[in-house]
């Protein structure tokens, strides 16, 4: 039989020296309550939700209760945010409550965000409101039915309690897991503190746990960087190829891993724009979709910066970076092969391809839809053309692009009920539009949190027809034009 008391081990992260964290302990809300729990994340691992019709488990994953068995901490790291050194960082409001072994025997870090000011808090009170840990929730496991590597949501406990961001907002705690939360900013910590020895420590620790087989190679901290840096690139052809934008990919919140990580004004692509910025802070535009994948480069570039002390020489450096631009154009190929639904390559598929992005860019065409669209068609013109060319003001120049890509099916003999059933279940019906979001989070403000378990297992099966929710894979409404998502959360 289950209890919670089994459920957490010590973090392996804790066998670190103790420079790399402080102990500590949640501080509680009052009279916290649940609002939602992923039933999908909860079968992954020895817990049910009917673990979550009981207060106790309600307190622990609020952090009110700590089991004695555990001894939670939060990290240091530090950062480049918008391209600027900012120096020490940290879990300002995420305390890792120790690991927990899923069904597939793998360990995986339980965080709580939220739970309150930690030593890496600077200014920030360590809480989270409601509506920004709904959006974590909602997108990580949104993210993970897209099939692309992320970090997971559990749960999210509010309470009543206030807190000021631009207006007055009650807050919640998100339960989050991941393999490990270590950010490229770890490693840039000890490098810019000159601590080469942690930096070792640190490295090591990545290697025996989540790269071990790093070890046996000729230069292991080398063959690391290579691996994070295809990771990374990997991760960026996945997000274009959804359309979802990250808004703050600061080296603080990039996964050793190459997992999605720290969901904050994140957005997905609508109308396509392919210099679309989702978080209005951002007026460079430094984190615009486009500029993502350069970015992701930029990012490993600083990791291998602070990684030069351990790897020994700028050349070898520089070598398991330059594999960055290849990763991701491999990556982004043959994710864009599945969306376009061609069993083979050619070299005529570059060009096809950057077509339909100018032809979306000039029409302001809704990117999922576009793609769902394109997924329905038949070999030769009929009515279901329609549907798409709706999506477009100039239907004329989509009917010569269709001729195009329809001749470039018949070079691989596509069939197209093969195609359709691939392209399907490539092009993903149902995203987290943001007023999709908006609307969950204005129920769940008014204590109805059932839109956003409606939500939620509308976006666990996203390339599912679904012709019963047909409404939530609709464009935006008009009021939903202006949604701006800042940092404020
Ligand atoms: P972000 O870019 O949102 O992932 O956060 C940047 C840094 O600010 C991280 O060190 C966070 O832990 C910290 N931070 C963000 N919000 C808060 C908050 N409300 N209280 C304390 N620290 C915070
Ligand atoms: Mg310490
Ligand atoms: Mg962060």
């Amino acid at each position: 039989d289950f209890h919670l008391d089994n459920f957490f081990q010590n973090a392996l992260f804790a066998t670190l020296p103790p420079d790399f964290y402080t102990h500590l302990r949640p501080t509680p809300l009052p009279a916290p309550y649940l609002v939602a729990v992923s039933k999908r994340l909860t079968g992954e691992h020895h817990v049910s939700t009917r673990n979550f019709q009981d207060q106790e488990a309600i307190e622990i994953f609020t952090g009110n209760r700590t089991l004695p068995t555990i001894n939670p901490l939060s990290s240091v790291y530090s950062g480049h945010q918008f391209g600027v050194w900012a120096g020490q960082l940290g879990d300002g409001r995420a305390i890792l409550l120790g690991d927990t072994i899923n069904r597939q025997q793998q360990r995986i870090e339980v965080q709580l965000k939220g739970a309150g000011a930690t030593p890496y808090s600077r200014s920030g009170d360590g809480r989270a409101v409601l509506r920004s840990s709904i959006r974590e929730f909602l997108c990580s496991e949104a993210m993970h039915a897209l099939h692309i590597p992320t970090s997971r949501a559990l749960c999210i406990t509010g309470s009543d309690h206030y807190v000021f961001r631009e207006q007055p907002e009650t807050t919640a705690v998100v339960t989050r897991l991941a393999p490990s939360f270590i950010r490229f900013g770890s490693f840039e910590h000890w490098y810019y503190n000159r601590r080469h020895d942690n930096l070792r420590t640190l490295a090591d620790f990545v290697i025996e746990h989540y790269f071990p087989h790093c070890r046996d190679q000729q230069n292991p901290y080398q063959t690391l960087l290579a691996e994070i840096t295809h990771k990374t690139a990997e991760l960026m052809a996945h997000w274009q190829s959804v359309g979802f934008m990250h808004g703050v990919m600061n080296t603080d919140n990039m996964s050793i891993l190459g997992i999605t990580l720290d969901y904050g004004p994140y957005g997905f692509m609508e109308a396509f724009d392919e210099s679309h910025i989702c978080n209005h802070t951002d007026q460079q535009g430094r984190y615009s979709y486009k500029m993502q994948p350069s970015i992701g480069n930029w990012n490993v570039h600083a990791l291998g910066q602070a990684m030069l002390p351990l790897i020994g020489s700028v050349e070898d450096t520089q070598a398991a970076l330059s594999e960055y631009s290849n990763s991701f154009v491999a990556k982004w190929e043959s994710l864009l092969r599945s969306k376009f639904g061609f069993r083979m390559a050619h070299e005529s598929d570059k060009q096809l391809g950057e077509d339909f992005f100018s032809l979306m860019q000039a029409n302001h065409a809704d990117f999922t839809l576009s793609f769902r669209q394109l997924s329905h068609l038949e070999n030769e013109i009929s009515p279901k053309d329609d549907a798409l060319l709706d999506l477009f003001i100039d239907r004329e120049a989509l009917k010569d692009w269709l001729n195009r890509y329809r001749a470039r099916l018949a070079m691989e003999n596509s069939n197209a009920d093969d195609r359709q059933i691939a392209m399907r279940a490539s092009n993903p019906k149902y995203i987290l539009r943001n007023y999709l979001a908006q609307n969950a989070i204005e129920k769940a403000q008014n204590k109805d949190f059932s839109e956003i378990t409606k939500l939620l297992c509308i976006l666990e099966n996203p390339f599912d027809e679904q012709i019963e929710n047909e409404e939530y894979a609709k464009l935006p409404p008009d009021w939903a034009k202006n949604l701006e998502v800042s940092c404020s959360s």
